[in-house]
């Protein structure tokens, strides 16, 4: 199979690897454009959930893959010993490497915000939640606009209030509580991760972390949202009004991903005048 893909793109270096895939640079060369392209080896996979996952990768990305801020799958290509996913290239790193580098000013954190928000409340108004939202899986287009990928743990579910999801997936930092108390959860676990991410966009820290996954764990458990004077001294109340509303353990009172685009901080673009430092 890798032969059928090597006679559509001329496979180039490696970009990046993850947990069950390679991924690469290909390139067409008919038009000479870049693409990515992700290629799992399905004798790698240990247990029947990697396989799982694996299957539904593709099969979600491609429901959700119209979006602007989802990267587009264009093929898929698949044998007894391998899958490739074809997908839109992204050569300007990720958020990842950007929060790496500092805190962001509040107009850019609320621009990515904006993006992901838009993106993932699309994914839930196609039934799809994506469950492992953090900043490495944020890549972003040659124009600086944002392109949510790896669809490795998202799940479906009946898009109507009430349904649930279980099975403990996502990061540590990231993962909200409900979901490592082994409860049965919704797709508001995703907006619990991008309340993580914009706190770490705009602190330049995260909210929850300890020495060990385990204390890690435990201190997303507790779920104490406070955010330290030395790092959030000129960040705005808007902000931390929206953070608390994102990070917040009660799942009914968690804003929807749609909520979240509606927040006047949101709206604004992350600019706020007059009440910076009022809390
Ligand atoms: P995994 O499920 O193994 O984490 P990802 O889909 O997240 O796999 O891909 C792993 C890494 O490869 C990403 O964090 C990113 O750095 C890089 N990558 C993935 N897709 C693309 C893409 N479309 N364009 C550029 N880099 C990509
Ligand atoms: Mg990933």
């Amino acid at each position: 199979m890798f032969q059928t893909l090597k006679n559509d793109f001329q496979i180039c270096e490696e970009i990046g690897r993850g947990k069950f895939g390679t991924v690469y640079r290909c390139e067409s060369p008919v038009t000479g454009e870049s693409f990515a392209v992700k290629t799992i080896n399905k004798n790698l996979l240990e247990d029947s959930i990697d396989r799982e996952c694996l299957i539904k990768e593709p099969k979600l990305l491609q429901i959700v893959s119209g979006h602007n801020n989802i990267v587009h799958l264009h093929k898929i290509y698949e044998d007894d010993n391998f899958l490739h996913m074809v997908m839109d290239y992204c050569p300007n790193s990720d958020l990842y490497d950007l929060v790496s580098a500092g805190s962001l000013r509040e107009p850019q954190a609320a621009k990515i915000l904006k993006q992901v928000a838009s993106a993932v409340h699309y994914c839930h108004h196609m039934g799809v939640a994506h469950r492992d939202l953090k900043p490495d899986n944020i890549l972003f287009d040659r124009n600086g606009n944002v392109k949510l990928t790896d669809f490795g743990s998202a799940e479906w579910f009946v898009g109507c209030e009430g349904s649930v999801m279980n099975g403990v997936v996502g990061t540590p930092y990231y993962v909200a509580p409900e979901v490592l108390l082994g409860k049965e959860y919704n797709e508001k676990v995703d907006v619990w991760s991008m309340g993580v991410i914009l706190y770490i966009m705009l602190s330049g820290v995260p909210p929850f972390y300890g020495e060990t996954p385990t204390e890690t764990f435990q201190a997303v458990i507790r779920g104490n949202l406070r955010f330290p004077t030395k790092l959030f001294r000129s960040v705005s109340s808007e902000a931390k009004d929206l953070l608390r509303k994102m990070i917040c353990k009660d799942v009914f009172k968690r804003y929807s991903a749609e909520q979240v685009l509606r927040h006047p901080w949101v709206i604004n673009g992350g600019e706020t005048s007059s009440m910076a430092d009022l809390n």
